[in-house]
């Protein structure tokens, strides 16, 4: 797979996600999920502290991306299953060489069955907290940086603001360069998505512009995803 189509297939993934956080039906259901006095607090809360405390807290679980055998207390193995139907991404199989007992994963891209379920990683995670914040009418999107990590921004006095559910507050909240200047994360495109639009927020996340510059290369791709994400 040449480089511009595994861009193309996650953007199908985020066209499809964004399209979500405009379905009144999805916002009103995941708003129903946060409880009352935390929707209080987050009412005139300009940092969504509340809310990013409880969601990490006490609402969402982390999967690992090993599973230890609860019998025989071994790492996992990992397979990867395609998606078999539209509700499904991939599927995780993680399974025990000793006792062959296995615990499957799926990953779901309707964002109902991610709040079902409650469970999944950065983007499982960053994909819900984003519904969440739409449903309180905070404009979000989310964001991926084509290096295993993605996040949310939300509109907040007229400015993109970086919101990271799945780090604690507060750098959960306007840190953005805390994934360059401790995790050494060597950007080429960070792309925020809306139902209608991507965006090259790169930026925003780094302090290294030159860098970034120079590991794209002679050509930048921007122009280019943004016509593949219109036909998307
Ligand atoms: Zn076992």
């Amino acid at each position: 797979m040449n480089q511009i189509s595994s861009y193309a297939e996650t953007f199908r993934f985020y066209k499809g996600i964004s399209e979500q956080y405009n379905d009144q039906v999805v916002l009103d259901s995941v708003k129903q999920l946060v409880p009352d006095e935390v929707l209080k607090l987050t009412a005139d809360e300009q940092s969504l502290e509340p809310l990013l405390h409880w969601f990490k807290n006490n609402f969402m679980k982390w999967m690992p991306k090993e599973l230890q055998c609860a019998r025989c207390n071994r790492p996992m193995r990992v397979q990867l299953g395609d998606g078999n139907s539209a509700a499904f991404r991939k599927t995780e199989i993680h399974m025990c060489d000793v006792c062959s007992s296995t615990q499957i994963f799926p990953r779901y891209d309707k964002i109902l069955r991610i709040a079902e379920t409650r469970i999944g990683r950065c983007s499982e995670w960053s994909i819900l907290f984003g519904a969440i914040v739409n449903s309180l009418l905070i404009q979000t999107r989310i964001v991926h940086d084509y290096l295993d990590h993605c996040w949310n921004e939300s509109l907040i006095n007229k400015k993109w603001v970086h919101i990271d559910s799945t780090l604690d507050y507060p750098i959960s909240f306007d840190h953005p360069y805390y994934y360059e200047q401790n995790w050494g994360k060597k950007y080429e495109y960070v792309l925020a998505f809306s139902a209608n639009s991507i965006e090259d927020v790169t930026t925003h996340y780094t302090q290294q512009w030159l860098m970034v510059q120079k590991r794209r290369g002679k050509k930048d791709k921007v122009e280019e995803f943004k016509e593949i994400y219109y036909r998307a």
